[in-house]
């Protein structure tokens, strides 16, 4: 790491490590609080990162001090290259980690596999046909359910991130929460949040509370037991006594984590995002492509971040469609 110039130490003193990566910003699902109804323009191809644009960024962020790197989309694997990207990424010094619907992930097993990536994120919304369809606007349950199962199979660490949205999925809390019974995963519930075009409704969200007091609703007080949370972790974690897998909560809108966050995005259009929230971005492309340093520009972006969700530090302000509207739509982020 070049210790001289720390330039992913942000104004709060916080050390950026963990970078995520949006290969694309296409998808073979349609999520509603993912990509508006009426779609999202594209960024011209030529405006995307080639592979070789992926990893000389990628590369430029390890060698200031990123350990963790992690593929999201739209869908990483829809992109034709992901594989050479997998390969070149897997060659840098980091934990590479990806994020995926699982849709065609049976497909990039082995590939996974020889890239060291152990730990797969699945984004899944319910354990209902019907209701997977009507959230994903695509028939892939049963796909997406039995390569979940191939996954856990197969070894990898699987975490289930699943967005509640209140008089929808809501009352599937208790049966996601009883998969871990025997499936060694961790399911996470994540408060619905407000993107462009994801039409956000506070009353459409169930908040950490309400979740837990549906948990403390259906099982035994002594029986739910608080685990330790790791360093920088967005989410708060459980355990059902006797239960193989745990459950997690990620609270950003009534219990933000941004004290302890360590997280960056690169867009699949190479701009750098200092946060989930934030409505400024940095373009790195462009200089990378006339082989200027980027490195200035990171600095400068690490530098402005603000310490919570990107300046909506209060609930009042995450709320006003004229702040949360201004950034881009979950697709084009990732996550
Ligand atoms: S909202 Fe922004 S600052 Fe807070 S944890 Fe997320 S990325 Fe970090």
């Amino acid at each position: 790491m070049n210790t001289n110039n720390n330039i992913l130490q942000d104004s709060f003193g916080r050390q950026h490590t963990y970078l995520r990566v949006s290969l694309t910003e296409l998808c073979n699902l349609r999520c509603t609080y993912c990509m508006p109804a009426e779609g999202i323009q594209l960024s011209p191809r030529s405006h995307i990162m080639s592979y070789d644009e992926v990893y000389e960024i990628a590369k430029t962020f390890v060698d200031h001090g990123v350990t963790k790197i992690r593929l999201t989309g739209g869908e990483p694997l829809v992109r034709r290259d992901a594989d050479i990207i997998l390969k070149k990424l897997s060659t840098l010094p980091v934990e590479l980690s990806i994020t995926s619907n699982a849709v065609i992930i049976d497909r990039f097993i082995d590939i996974l596999k020889s890239c060291n990536i152990k730990n797969i994120n699945v984004s899944l919304d319910s354990l209902n046909a019907e209701k997977f369809k009507t959230i994903t606007r695509r028939n892939d349950f049963e796909k997406v359910y039995s390569n979940i199962m191939l996954l856990i199979k197969e070894s990898f660490n699987v975490k289930l991130n699943a967005v509640l949205i209140k008089g929808f999925n809501d009352n599937e809390i208790i049966d996601f929460i009883k998969l871990t019974k025997e499936l060694p995963i961790s399911v996470r519930f994540i408060e619905f949040m407000p993107f462009d075009g994801n039409k956000w409704d506070k009353a459409k969200m169930v908040s950490y509370a309400e979740i837990m007091e549906i948990v403390y609703t259906n099982f035994n007080e002594k029986e739910i037991i608080r685990i330790q949370d790791a360093p920088n972790d967005t989410s708060k974690n459980y355990i059902i006594k006797d239960y193989k897998g745990s459950f997690a909560i990620i609270s950003s809108v009534t219990n933000p984590f941004c004290d302890s966050c360590n997280r960056i995005r690169l867009t699949a259009n190479g701009r750098l995002k200092n946060c989930l929230f934030s409505s400024s971005e940095s373009d790195l492309l462009t200089p990378l492509r006339e082989g200027k340093p980027i490195e200035p520009i990171i600095k400068k972006a690490i530098q402005s971040k603000f310490k919570m969700r990107g300046g909506m530090d209060t609930q009042e302000k995450l709320e006003q469609p004229d702040l949360h509207g201004n950034n881009r739509s979950m697709i084009t982020i990732g996550g």
